[in-house]
């Protein structure tokens, strides 16, 4: 028996067949009736795709016989792969040198006749045949050689269409995968946009918002009021009275605890659509929609007196200046009345609140 010789291009030939990822996989209609068709023509009772791994034929379509794959140094068709351009017909392997003591010529399926046609690729490779085969010697005629080598193209059609199908499927799927990159960054762009703004409104050490965002806040809720002049606005500028004296006294980061203390109670005074800043320093300001004089006073009561409760050991109070939003005045003067009645609150002997004319 003489084995076939290896083509030159084998690696690259072999690693061609192993990018289609065809080997073992399940069995295709299309590639089944391509056999099916050349042994009718044919007149044979086997016919398969072989497809010439680097130890074996492993046999993509196949009719008339059960193994699924011989070892290539007993496969007809490794030696089909010499010549791309021709039909390999071996009339009586019996009487063939290459064949006759071939174990599927002795043995079963008791190899007579072979056809097998290349299947060569774009490349110019030949990654199998589609063969025929029959069990008693004869010819093929020039019709079935040539409806072999058409069948063949056909068959490396699938082929390609295989390899082009799987090229696009790897391109959509690296596609996806740059979409979804873009998209994490965006979104991480994005959240650190959200927190350089949330950064940029408010106060690091009480988590408030900052004056620029109470600025806003009161020009919205002026707008708000405004139009009819039916809707309240009470506006609330505090201070923490001698805070100089409780950071020497007590050290800055007990100073800072009173600051927290008084940033968690304006919060739980501000109620729904109130907004609670610190300007900077000890200075704190509330903004109090749709709330009368007499509420709001009683709010800064409240807070005054939770304050001094709070922070008792510390002996710590705050003063507080209290406006009422007047028909057709700016954020700049309402701010303004609310500093004057703090003034007064402080003046006036601090721990105190004071409403503004
Ligand atoms: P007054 O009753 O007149 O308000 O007296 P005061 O001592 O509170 O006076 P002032 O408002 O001038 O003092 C504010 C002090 O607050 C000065 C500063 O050292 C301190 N301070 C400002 N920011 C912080 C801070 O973030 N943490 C602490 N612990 N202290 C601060
Ligand atoms: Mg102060």
């Amino acid at each position: 028996m003489l084995a076939a010789p290896l083509p030159d291009n084998e690696d690259a030939r072999v690693a061609e067949l192993h990018a289609l990822d065809i080997l073992d996989s399940a069995p295709e209609r299309h590639y089944d009736d391509l056999v099916r068709i050349a042994s009718a023509i044919c007149g044979t009772p086997i016919g398969f795709v072989s497809l010439v791994d680097r130890d074996r034929q492993w046999f993509k379509a196949r009719l008339g016989i059960d193994v699924s794959e011989t070892p290539r140094e007993v496969s007809f068709c490794a030696h089909a792969l010499e010549d791309p351009s021709h039909v390999l017909v071996v009339p009586d392997a019996t009487r063939d040198p290459r064949f006759a003591d071939n174990p599927l010529v002795t043995g079963g399926p008791n190899i007579r006749f072979y056809a097998g046609a290349p299947l060569v690729t774009a490349s110019g490779s030949v990654l199998g045949t589609l063969c025929v085969i029959d069990r008693k010697p004869r010819e093929l005629e020039p019709f079935q050689y040539e409806a072999l080598q058409a069948l063949s193209r056909q068959v490396t059609a699938l082929l390609e269409l295989r390899r082009a199908t799987r090229q696009l499927q790897q391109q959509l799927a690296e596609r996806e995968w740059y979409e979804a990159q873009l998209k994490r960054q965006q979104e991480e762009l994005e959240l650190r946009n959200a927190d350089l703004s949330e950064q940029a409104r408010t106060d690091a050490l009480t988590g408030l918002v900052n004056r620029r965002a109470l600025d806003a806040a009161l020009e919205n809720a002026i707008a708000a009021a405004s139009p009819t002049g039916g809707r309240s606005l009470a506006l609330a500028f505090i201070d923490i009275d001698h805070f100089k004296t409780i950071n020497d006294l007590h050290g800055h980061g007990e100073g800072d605890r009173v600051l927290t203390v008084l940033a968690r109670l304006l919060q739980t005074h501000r109620g729904a659509g109130g907004v609670a800043a610190r300007f900077g320093g000890d200075e704190f300001a509330l903004m109090l929609p749709d709330a009368s004089q007499e509420a709001a006073e009683l709010q800064c009561e409240y807070l005054r007196e939770a304050v001094a409760s709070e922070l008792m050991e510390l002996q710590a109070s705050i003063s507080i200046g209290l406006a009422m939003l007047r028909a057709g005045e700016t954020v700049h003067e309402f701010c303004v009345r609310a500093d004057e009645a703090l003034y007064q609150a402080k003046t006036g002997g601090r721990n105190r609140v004071a409403v503004g004319r």
